[in-house]
């Protein structure tokens, strides 16, 4: 079978090495990869949001399965132009893809088949919208409705806050276009863990859970990124919370979106808060978290090309999605001054004394290779994944792998795990 994955993080590296084992795989390559990637796959230097290259791309290499990382992509609609074309794809529609693309279609989704998440409102005008603040209990969170990477979301603890972040994305334009709708929507107190499942566009089965570390800094201080470090299985999750998300959360998504003429194919990402009436969606993502990914794959147990190729194809096995029982944990090594302008092209050494540690592997995002040396290429840089028994055998594992990576111009934090343990 002929793959091509689409994305160049650490995600998509734990994505190709899993594919990588499959006895199914003739041929894997990668748009655009990175240094890590190479290993496994062939790169392609057509970039994650080129919709019309990648088409072009697995058009002409009779590609049998297309395995999409990021979000942008299958928001733009990747996967129907593929589908137009009699390629399967792993990741939803443009029209699936909106339960990530657009908070607001979410949240009414979510009011019509009475899936639990905090009470909001959607707004186009930035009059009604502070109306509605005000009426609302402190702290009261606003999001723009498209993808801001991260960024279009404010918890505001006083009405001013409040004001300020409605004026800034409605007027100012703050997030461009994906601020022009809002959502306002109520505070939810709470643990917060994300929730994996795979669907084939009817049926659906969990993938287990991941708690991660947006913050920067340790003790979760400083700006959020696009994530620092992961771990799963996470303690604080038991089977009857699975059992309730899956019965009041994923099912009723799968099969409302199905009813309503989009089914969802893929992974569905339900960020949620555990909070005293139990589990509350926040977000929904329809492709894997980076890092949340490669703790999953870490702990997978079976050919993960044959079970997303069953979801893309509408044949998944009920029973699949099994999780060994180990644990997984991944630290990200960032490059200095990240989350802002990263410091690039800084020199990586000690990777193979790093994988070497039992247990442990390493995972590039952004790199590139320059002869024989791997160069720093991005924000994120690596994930580094200790595997153990428990989640503090992995820590160790993890970190002992970490502090035999020889980068001095890249940094991270040290207290990944720390809710576990
Ligand atoms: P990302 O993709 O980075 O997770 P996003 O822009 O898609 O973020 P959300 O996930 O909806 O936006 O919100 C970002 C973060 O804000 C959440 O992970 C959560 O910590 C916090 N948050 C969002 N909504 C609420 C809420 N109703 N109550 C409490 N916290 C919230």
């Amino acid at each position: 079978m002929k793959v091509l994955l689409v994305g160049g993080g650490g995600r998509e590296h734990a994505l190709a090495l899993a594919i990588a084992k499959s006895p199914r795989l003739t041929k894997l390559w990668c748009a655009p990869g990175n240094a890590g990637i190479a290993e496994v796959a062939e790169l392609v230097p057509v970039k994650a949001e080129d919709i019309s290259g990648l088409l072009r791309f697995a058009v002409e290499h009779a590609v049998d399965l297309v395995v999409v990382g990021p979000e942008g992509p299958l928001v733009a609609g990747l996967v129907d132009r593929l589908a137009e074309k009699g390629i399967a794809a792993f990741g939803p529609t443009e029209a699936a893809a909106q339960l990530e693309g657009s908070k607001g279609f979410m949240k009414d989704f979510a009011a019509r088949h009475g899936i639990p998440t905090a009470a909001y409102g959607r707004f186009t005008n930035a009059a009604a919208a502070r109306d509605f603040a005000a009426t609302r209990p402190l702290p009261v969170v606003i999001k723009a409705d498209g993808l801001a990477a991260g960024k279009g979301v404010v918890i505001a603890t006083t009405r001013d806050e409040a004001n300020r972040a409605i004026d800034a994305a409605m007027l100012d334009r703050a997030f461009g276009n994906a601020g022009a709708e809002l959502v306002i929507e109520d505070f939810l107190d709470g643990e917060e863990i994300s929730f994996f499942a795979l669907s084939d566009g009817t049926r659906v089965v969990p993938f287990g859970a991941a708690q991660d570390h947006k913050r920067v800094f340790d003790g979760d201080k400083g700006p959020n990124t696009g994530g620092m470090g992961a771990y799963s299985p996470a303690p604080i999750w038991t089977p009857a919370m699975e059992e309730q998300t899956m019965r009041t959360i994923v099912e009723p998504t799968i099969a409302g979106m199905a009813k309503e003429g989009a089914p969802f194919r893929g992974v569905l990402f339900v960020g949620l808060m555990l909070t005293d009436n139990g589990p509350e969606l926040i977000e929904f993502n329809v492709r894997f978290g980076d890092p949340e990914c490669q703790v999953l794959f870490a702990r997978y147990d079976g050919d993960a090309l044959a079970l997303l190729d069953d979801c893309a194809r509408g044949k998944l096995n009920p029973f699949a999605g099994g999780m060994r029982d180990v644990a997984a944990l991944c630290v990200v090594m960032a490059a200095e001054n990240y989350p802002g302008d990263p410091r690039t092209g800084t020199e990586i050494r000690g990777l193979d004394r790093a994988s070497n540690i039992v247990g442990a592997s390493v995972l590039h995002a952004g790199t590139k290779r320059d002869g024989t040396r791997i160069l720093s290429a991005g924000g994120r840089v690596l994930g580094v994944l200790g595997v153990g028994a428990t989640v503090k055998d992995a820590q160790r594992i993890a970190y002992q792998a970490v502090d035999a990576i020889d980068w001095p111009e890249g940094f991270c934090r040290r207290d990944i795990g720390w809710r576990a343990l």
